[in-house]
């Protein structure tokens, strides 16, 4: 399998380069040359399948034989076993042709773990493969940090350092970092801002001889292994409703675009999927596109679905690919323009294709409190703040004939305080989590200075005898 970079102008990859690389040298995003396809009879042959076995055939058609679909089985099985569901990523109905497909039963109750414990599994397999070793770094405002930590704790092939800002995360996203304490983990609590901890990021990037002497990677949302990853749930879904001999629909509670870039992806290798619905909260850039063409950057507003308070997409740059008919020199000259403009032109015809794949609705955080509340009284639902988004976007977009499904992406008790305003009640931690306030700590207080950060990623690799 081969991949080439939305703008053109950097070198073709296989799928590992692929995954090692994260974002490609043009600063475009690694896509597929050329798409896999799956014929109908073999959805019908995937019917029945385990979660962990349909993700092995479905994430080795990005893989191609660079890795053996029997080494991907051992993988699948190993990422998913931790998870809190035996279903992995159980189908719930809340009205007639209206479902719930939750994804947030790994280790740190949020979606990202679907994608990101395959990710940590696929990373060490491949850096054992090569006998390289490397250095994660990232910064995080809660949740992505997490994901990562868990998914990456105790590899032998890397350490993790992840910056979050000193005593700005909430405690159950701090403890679900510090309290991880395998040696190839560190935990900076910067004394700074969340842009402060990406500033610093960003500057370890910069400084080439501290970048290569330590082998820097990230695995950031743009990185091409995590979007494969996040395909095979929606097709388990489509199965689980009719696929391929009825068509289902997707709704998605957005932030960069990778999660419906994932069902978007499911629909492309094959799956008939109806319609792809974005829900937005107030910082809502996806949906006054797909509403007007107004893809314009405005200030980031906190809001109750702190997930999606972002001001770009970036993962929307892979299905502008498309559109343009993967014209890379017009891509790449959109996405430069959009940077410098602050605003992205997109002409009339392609805007008409988008609208024809993709539906969005934003919603304020108070009409979020009410659908929490409307789905918890009608149909004993408890949806967090994100998932409630997708619940009232599906609501509004949904067809009779047709079976919706939206994603879950957050455990209901990762957001306490909404959940209780809406609802009045306290949504329980799960067992595995429940002793997560008695658990021992480990990280350190920096100041956001670069050479204090660097010094402590190298002490993380000594320690670990690389
Ligand atoms: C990351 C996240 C999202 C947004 O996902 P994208 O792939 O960025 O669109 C939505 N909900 C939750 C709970 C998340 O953690």
């Amino acid at each position: 399998m081969r991949y080439v970079s939305t703008r053109g102008q950097a070198p073709i990859l296989n799928f590992s380069n692929t995954l090692l690389a994260g974002l490609a040298q043009d600063g475009g995003l690694y896509i597929p040359e050329t798409w896999p396809q799956i014929s109908a009879d073999d959805l019908r042959k995937m019917r029945g399948l385990s979660y962990p076995e349909l993700a092995a055939k479905i994430v080795h058609l990005f893989t191609g034989n660079e890795i053996p679909e029997a080494v991907l089985l051992d993988l699948c099985q190993k990422s998913y076993a931790g998870f809190n569901h035996k279903a992995i990523v159980p189908l719930i109905q809340l009205d007639h042709n209206l479902f719930v497909q939750e994804l947030f039963h790994g280790p740190t109750l949020a979606f990202k773990d679907m994608a990101m414990q395959l990710l940590g599994h696929l990373f060490d397999y491949v850096l054992s493969q090569r006998g390289e070793k490397i250095t994660i770094v990232g910064a995080t405002s809660g949740d992505t940090g997490s994901a990562a930590i868990e998914a990456f704790k105790g590899s032998s092939n890397l350490t993790v350092t992840i910056l979050h800002p000193y005593g700005r995360t909430s405690e159950v996203q701090r403890r679900q970092m510090t309290t991880v304490l395998e040696p190839n983990i560190n935990n900076i609590a910067v004394e700074g801002s969340f842009d402060d901890c990406q500033d610093l990021v960003k500057a370890m990037f910069a400084d080439a001889p501290f970048r290569d002497a330590v082998q820097l990677s990230a695995v950031n949302s743009i990185n091409w292994g995590r979007i494969a990853a996040q395909v095979p749930y929606y097709i388990y879904a489509a199965l689980l409703l009719g696929a391929p001999d009825r068509e289902v629909s997707f709704t998605v509670p957005t932030g960069n675009f990778g999660n419906i870039l994932a069902a978007w992806t499911a629909r492309k290798i094959g799956v008939p999927i109806n319609l792809l619905c974005v829900g937005s909260n107030h910082n809502d850039i996806l949906t006054r596109f797909l509403l007007n063409n107004d893809m314009s950057i405005q200030g980031v507003r906190p809001s109750l679905s702190p997930s999606m308070d972002i001001q770009i997409s970036s993962n929307f740059e892979r299905l502008l690919f498309e559109l343009l008919d993967r014209d890379a020199d017009q891509c790449r000259q959109t996405m430069q323009d959009f940077r410098q403009n602050k605003k992205m032109d997109i002409p009339a015809n392609i805007w008409n294709k988008a609208t024809e794949n993709f539906k969005g609705m934003a919603l304020s955080d108070q009409e979020t409190e009410k659908v929490i509340q409307q789905y918890y009284k009608e149909s004993a639902y408890l949806a967090d703040p994100h998932t409630a988004i997708g619940i009232a976007t599906a609501q509004k977009y949904r067809n009779k004939d047709i079976p919706m499904v939206t994603v879950a992406t957050a455990h209901p008790a990762k957001f306490p305080d909404a959940i209780k305003q809406a609802t009045g009640i306290t949504p329980a931690l799960p067992l595995t989590l429940s002793d997560l306030y008695d658990r021992k700590e480990s990280y350190q207080v920096l100041p956001a200075n670069l050479k204090k950060i660097e010094d402590s990623v190298r002490a993380t690799i000594r320690k670990n005898n690389f």
